[in-house]
């Protein structure tokens, strides 16, 4: 089962996504998490990218293709994936197909959740993510179990240092002018299911099992 998650940034495809991997005991893979560990790492690609999260653009694709390419092709990924936060631009879409044609692989699914930029200025302030294992968290919508505390690795939860007001609003708009326009790509291949991410995280979860189910049998 190949899985992508679309939605704006704060739509909840990092919650879902971990639902999905706990559920079908697949790899979680989000390049945004990733990006987080080299520039916690101070790494070389670390460095290359710190800048341009900081700012709400997009890293350049080759970066991104390179290192999501990598991923995947690594051994626990044969019995799927689900991929969170990539593609983001056409040229990343088309990468991932050419990608896995060459192994006669496909994408199975694509899962699109739809939060009016208005709910994601307000979530935003609420969000807090885990350092070591980057599971993310809402204080009023989906919290950990101990305030401030990981509920999967204990670590003490903080913001994202791209979750300001300012960098939140130049995300959107390059959600909007970047990774929306690929949800056509998807809906033109059949792989697109539609949800409402203005749910709770529960809610929104069932919601995507039921269409999945029903995507399923068609
Ligand atoms: P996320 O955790 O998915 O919100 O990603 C955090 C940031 O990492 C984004 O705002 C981008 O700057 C960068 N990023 C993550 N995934 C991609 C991608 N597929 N293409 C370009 N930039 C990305």
């Amino acid at each position: 089962m190949r899985i992508i998650m679309l939605g704006a940034p704060g739509a909840g495809k990092g919650t879902q996504s971990t639902f999905f991997a706990e559920r079908l005991n697949i790899p979680h893979i989000s390049s945004g998490a990733i990006f987080r560990k080299h520039i916690q790492d101070q790494d070389e690609i670390g460095k290359e990218v710190k800048d341009i999260i900081e700012r709400g653009e997009l890293v350049p694709d080759r970066i991104v293709i390179e290192m999501i390419m990598e991923r995947i092709l690594q051994r626990d990924c044969q019995r799927g994936y689900i991929l969170d936060g990539f593609p983001r631009t056409y040229q990343q879409a088309t990468a991932l197909k050419h990608a896995l044609l060459e192994f006669g692989e496909e994408i199975d699914h694509a899962v699109y959740l739809h939060v009016p930029d208005e709910n994601i200025k307000k979530r935003m302030p609420n969000r807090l993510v885990c350092p070591k294992c980057d599971t993310p968290y809402n204080i009023m919508s989906n919290p950990p179990l101990v305030p401030g505390v990981c509920d999967r690795c204990g670590a003490i939860l903080q913001e994202r240092s791209d979750d300001t007001e300012e960098t939140v609003q130049k995300r959107l708009e390059t959600f909007h002018s970047e990774t929306e326009p690929i949800k056509d790509y998807y809906r033109r291949k059949g792989l697109i299911i539609e949800v409402d991410g203005t749910k709770d995280p529960d809610e929104v979860y069932k919601d995507i099992v039921k269409a999945l189910v029903h995507h399923g049998n068609h």
